[in-house]
């Protein structure tokens, strides 16, 4: 009887979706031995102030190129780690390789910070606040040069738990920042309960919001609302210079975006700036 219900189900599958489900399936085997065969690196965006164009900071983004699939965005792989669970470690690899990369700017001279994002499944680690203080002090970089990304997905188990590992993080001087603002259910409860630092506007209100009045609205409500919290605002997906005016005369602090540049892989981070502020 099961079998034969089974059976019957596997016949609703359209081919498209047995390819998509093929496909992650490689993608989840491929991923296994991605970390041990040095295919996953980070590029950096850098997050800039407007005033000076000074590189406040900048944003660690994974890049896979898979010797098998090829290059796979992190849109379509990271889910999948979180199901497998590998994300808790290649997370890490992730958040160790970024703090090296951080303290090696350092030691060049470069006064810079770090944001990494954390999912939702890696935070959940029971580990996950000692690995963080072990990263930056195998690193030797202090806290507050390492702000972490959370989305607002990770809240939907806002827990006591969650809140006590946010606690902690911004106990040992990490900054916390809320990424995809305004794009999950409950933003301003977790704003509300929780130890942010910073929001990141989703590049989903940003990107119409010099032609459509009601984005303009909620990005600017945003921006104040953040600021009588004494919280600090990111506009991301930035890409027009119409949009840094605009964001500017909001008063928006940090900004980040293809129009400043796009992620790029970290010896070409400051080589690309330098090289574009003499010739001008
Ligand atoms: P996110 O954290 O919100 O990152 C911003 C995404 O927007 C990045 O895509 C970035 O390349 C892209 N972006 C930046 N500026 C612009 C712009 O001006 N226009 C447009 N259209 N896009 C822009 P990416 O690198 O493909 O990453 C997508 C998402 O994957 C990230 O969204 C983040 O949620 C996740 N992700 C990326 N790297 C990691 C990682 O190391 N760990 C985890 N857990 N998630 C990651
Ligand atoms: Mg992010
Ligand atoms: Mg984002
Ligand atoms: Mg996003």
């Amino acid at each position: 009887q099961r079998a034969r219900s089974q059976k019957e189900a596997v016949q609703f599958f359209e081919p498209e979706i047995q390819a998509a489900s093929y496909r992650a399936l490689h993608i989840a085997t491929a991923l296994k031995r991605a970390v041990a065969k040095g295919e996953l690196r980070l590029y950096y965006q850098p997050i800039v102030d407007p005033r000076t164009g000074d590189y406040e900071g900048v944003e660690a983004l994974v890049r896979w190129q898979s010797a098998e699939l090829g290059w796979v965005s992190p849109l379509d792989f990271i889910d999948i780690a979180e199901n497998t669970g590998d994300i808790v470690a290649i997370g890490h690899h992730i958040l160790r390789e970024a703090c090296n990369q951080v303290r090696r700017w350092q030691l060049q001279g470069r006064d810079i910070r770090v944001s990494v994002n954390v999912s939702p499944v890696q935070f959940g680690a029971p580990d996950f606040v000692a690995s963080v203080a072990h990263c930056l002090q195998e690193a030797g970089l202090e806290a507050d040069r390492l702000k972490l990304e959370i989305t607002e997905r990770l809240l939907l188990s806002s827990s006591e738990t969650v809140r006590h590992k946010c606690e902690q993080l911004a106990k040992m001087g990490i900054r916390l920042a809320m990424d995809d603002f305004g794009t999950g259910y409950s933003s301003l409860s977790y704003l509300r309960d929780l130890p942010f630092d910073i929001v990141k506007i989703d590049q989903g209100f940003v990107r119409h919001m010099t032609r459509n009045s009601r984005d303009k609205a909620l990005v600017r409500g945003i921006i104040d609302l953040a600021h009588q919290l004494g919280i600090t605002v990111i506009a991301e997906g930035v890409e027009e210079h119409a949009q840094v005016e605009l964001l500017t005369r909001f008063g928006c602090d940090l900004m980040q975006g293809y129009y400043f540049s796009k992620p790029v892989p970290a010896d070409q981070l400051f080589s690309e700036k330098e090289s574009s502020s003499c010739s001008d």
